[in-house]
């Protein structure tokens, strides 16, 4: 099975992500994290998309698509895993054409695209409680998902950080680039008899319950 999730940033993807994956034994294939990895290991890529990443803009397709095209490609042909989940790509809509026929060159397709669809105070209070971990991965909320430990990660004890595209000012900045670029992208899909719906306003577990069902359905047709 080969999901999309798809919604503003804040919506949830991340959380619902590790659920799925392991659940259904998926690939997480998360574009912000591959690009973040870039910079972290001060890579070509990495230094050309700081930029873009800081000021809350998304980085040109030509720059992203191909990574996440070629560790797609790697999962096709490893038939390891239960199929893959992207979380944060396709985010326009030449990524997602450009998706679409990789995908058909491979012999494979897109099940289902699951939009967490999220009002805009709510993401933002989200993003600028969060802090993350990242040496593991772990992610917190200062008012919902406390550490035990200020700053510190309960799972690895590593220090906790405040993604620097996760302030205010960039925030909102990355929720009107949503709203211009990548929101066409519902369309798209919808057209494709592919869109979900799901309420990313509700908490975790609802939001995870509802995922569930329509996946639940999806196998029965
Ligand atoms: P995320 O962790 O998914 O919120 O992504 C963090 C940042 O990485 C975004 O604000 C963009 O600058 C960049 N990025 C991640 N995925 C993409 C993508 N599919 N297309 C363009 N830029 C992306």
């Amino acid at each position: 099975m080969n999901l999309v999730l798809l919604g503003p940033p804040g919506a949830g993807k991340g959380t619902q992500a590790k659920r799925l994956v392991d659940k259904y034994n998926l690939v997480h294939l998360a574009s912000g994290d591959i690009l973040r990895a870039q910079r972290a290991a001060s890579t070509d890529l990495g230094r050309q998309v700081a930029g873009y990443m800081d000021a809350g803009e998304l980085v040109p397709d030509e720059l992203v698509t191909q990574v996440i095209l070629d560790r797609i490609k790697d999962v096709i042909s490893c038939q390891q895993a239960g199929g893959f989940l992207l979380d944060g790509f396709p985010r326009t809509v030449t990524q997602s054409q450009d998706l679409d026929s990789a995908l058909e060159e491979a012999r494979s397709r897109i099940d289902a695209v699951l939009d967490l669809c999220t009002d805009r105070e709510l993401t933002i209070s989200r993003l600028t409680g969060r802090r993350s971990c990242p040496a593991c991965g772990a992610v917190y909320h200062l008012s919902s998902i406390a550490p035990k430990v200020a700053e510190t990660c309960d799972r690895c004890g590593g220090k906790l950080v405040h993604r620097s595209d996760d302030t205010e000012q960039v925030v909102q900045q990355r929720l009107e680039v949503y709203q211009q670029q990548t929101a066409p992208l519902e369309q798209y899909y919808q057209q494709r008899g592919l869109l979900r719906q799901i309420d990313g306003n509700l908490d975790i577990d609802q939001v995870s319950r509802q995922i569930e069902q329509v996946l639940v359905e999806l196998a029965g047709t």
